[in-house]
C-alpha cells in the first residue's frame, strides 16, 4: 500500500483522532527473528538493578520497603472502565487495570525505568573500569565520599522534553555526577525549577525536543568526560524499561489474574520518541509472546512513532513532513521525529496505535480523579484511548475479529499504563484540573 492509501495517515494530516492497525505485524516467533536483544538481555539488566538495589536504598530511602528495587502497583480501576463505558460508549469488555508508573520512586514517572537504569549502568562501567569497584563488590560503597568525588569528575548530558532529564538528573546529580539536562522549549517550568533545586544544570531552549538533543549531544562530544544518554537510540535505555514485563508477569500471578490464548492481555501505553513504549512491550513480548497486544497512543499533533511506521520511513520522517505543528499539552510526548531503532524493532511486533486529542486527556484526567481518585499528568491520561476506543472503532474490531480475540473479551485484562504525575505540584494540579480545551 502507498502511504498515501493508508487511512490512518490521512486522518493524521486532517488532525483526527484515529487508530492504525500495524499491518505488518508478525507472530512472535518469526517477529524475534534476527533481533539484536534478547530475554538474556533482559535479564541482565535485571540483575544490575538488583546490585545496584544496597545503593538506591541508602540514597532514597523511599525505597527501603521495596529493598531498593524501584517498582510500581498494578491497580484495578473497575471505576474507570465503567464510566468510560457510560461517558463513552466503550464497550469495553474485560477487567481494566492501571499500570501506576506515575508513582514510581524518584522520578514520578515511567523515566524511572529507563533513565536509571541507563545511569546506573554507566556508573558501574566507569566503577569497575577504574577499580572503585569489584566485579562481587558491595555496591553501597558507591554511596560514600570517596565515591561522590571520583564521579564528580564525570558529567552526564540529557536532551528531554521534561521527565527523562528529572530521572537522569535527580540520579546523576545523586551519584556524585555533573549532570546537565537540555531542555526543549515544551518542558514545564516546574520541572526545570526541581532540577536546579537537586544542583542539575538546566539549559534552555527555544526550539523543540530533537534541537535540545542535537545540541546536548553536540556539546557532550567536545568532553572526553562527558556521558550523553542517546534517548533515540540508546539500548540501555530500552533494557531498563523491558525489566518492567518479568515484574508485572509476577504481579499479574499473585492477583490470580491469568494471560494465555483464552484471556489475552492488552496493553495500551503513551509514546513519545518510542523508547519507553518500545522496551516495555518488547519486553512483554517476550514473556507473554502471542497472548499480549501492544498499542502505542500518541496526540494527534504529534503521532511520530505512527508517521515512521505506517510509512517505513522511521525516523526519516517527522509529523511536520505531514502538515502537523507537534505542539501539544501533553509535554512527555512532544516529539516530533521517532527512534528508528525502536520503530525498526516494533515494526513485527506492534499491534496498532491510537490518537488523541489534547482536550481529550484532560478529560481523562478529571475522569480518573472522579472515579478512582488517582492524578495522572496529562500525557500519561493518553493510555486511557486504548482502552476507551478499542472494542468501538472498525479497524480495531477487525483486529479482534481476525485474531480471535472478540469472543475472548470478557476474559481479557486491559492495562493502561500511567506514565507520569506524582510529581507534579499542587498549584499546577489545580490548573490542570480547571483547562478545558476545545475538541477539534
Ligand atoms: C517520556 C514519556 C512517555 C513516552 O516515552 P518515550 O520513551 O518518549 O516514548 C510517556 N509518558 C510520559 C509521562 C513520559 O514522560
Amino acid at each position: 500500500m502507498k502511504k498515501e492509501e493508508i487511512p490512518a495517515l490521512e486522518d493524521v494530516r486532517q488532525e483526527k483522532e484515529t487508530v492504525w492497525i500495524n499491518p505488518d505485524k508478525t507472530d512472535y516467533k518469526t517477529s524475534m527473528e534476527g533481533a539484536e536483544l534478547s530475554m538474556a538481555d533482559i535479564e541482565e539488566a535485571e540483575r544490575r538493578l538488583l546490585r545496584f538495589a544496597p545503593f538506591i536504598m541508602q540514597r532514597f530511602p523511599e525505597t527501603r520497603e521495596s529493598g531498593g528495587l524501584i517498582e510500581s502497583e498494578l491497580t484495578p480501576i473497575p471505576a474507570m472502565k465503567a464510566h468510560l463505558n457510560e461517558a463513552y460508549n466503550s464497550r469495553l469488555e474485560g477487567a481494566l487495570f492501571l499500570k501506576q508508573d506515575n508513582r514510581l520512586a524518584i522520578a514520578g514517572s515511567v523515566k524511572a525505568r529507563g533513565g536509571i537504569y541507563e545511569v546506573l549502568k554507566h556508573t558501574e562501567d566507569l566503577a569497575l573500569g577504574h577499580g572503585l569497584l569489584e566485579p562481587d563488590g558491595d555496591y553501597g560503597d558507591l554511596a560514600k565520599e570517596a565515591a561522590r568525588d571520583f564521579f564528580g569528575k564525570y558529567t552526564i548530558q540529557v536532551g528531554s522534553t521534561g521527565n527523562l532529564g528529572m530521572s537522569i538528573g535527580i540520579m546523576g546529580a545523586a551519584i556524585g555526577y555533573k549532570a546537565i539536562v537540555h531542555m526543549s522549549a515544551d518542558a514545564k517550568q516546574w520541572k526545570k525549577d526541581l532540577l536546579r533545586r537537586h544542583g542539575v544544570t538546566v539549559m534552555e531552549y527555544d526550539s523543540d525536543y530533537g534541537k535540545a538533543v542535537e545540541n546536548g549531544r553536540r556539546l557532550s562530544q567536545q568532553d572526553e568526560n562527558s556521558y550523553f544518554v542517546d534517548d533515540e537510540n540508546s539500548r540501555n535505555l530500552f533494557l531498563g524499561y523491558a525489566v518492567a514485563a518479568k515484574r508485572l508477569a509476577g504481579q499479574l500471578k499473585a492477583q490470580e489474574i491469568p494471560v494465555d490464548e483464552e484471556h489475552p492481555l492488552f496493553v495500551y501505553i503513551p509514546c513519545g520518541v518510542g523508547g519507553a513504549p518500545g522496551g516495555i512491550s518488547f519486553g512483554l513480548k517476550q514473556v507473554f509472546k502471542d497472548d499480549v497486544h501492544c498499542f502505542f497512543t500518541e496526540p494527534t499533533q504529534a503521532p511520530c512513532m505512527l508517521a515512521g511506521m505506517a510509512t517505513g520511513l522511521h525516523n526519516e520522517i517527522s509529523v511536520q513532513d505531514v502538515g502537523l505543528s507537534g505542539l501539544t499539552h501533553a509535554d512527555g510526548l512532544a516529539v516530533s521525529r521517532p527512534s528508528g531503532f525502536v520503530g525498526r524493532v516494533m515494526q513485527p511486533m506492534l499491534s496498532g496505535e491510537f490518537t488523541v486529542q489534547d482536550a481529550r486527556l484532560y478529560d481523562y484526567m478529571r475522569d480518573l480523579l472522579k472515579t478512582e481518585e488517582i492524578f495522572l499528568e496529562p500525557s500519561a491520561c493518553a493510555a486511557f484511548q486504548g482502552a476507551a476506543e478499542i472494542m468501538k472503532r472498525r479497524e480495531s474490531v477487525e483486529y479482534l475479529e481476525k485474531n480471535n480475540l472478540l469472543e475472548r473479551m470478557e476474559q481479557a485484562t486491559h492495562i493502561a499504563w500511567a506514565t507520569g504525575g506524582s510529581l507534579v505540584p499542587e498549584n499546577i494540579r489545580e490548573e490542570y484540573k480547571k483547562t478545558y480545551l476545545p475538541y477539534k
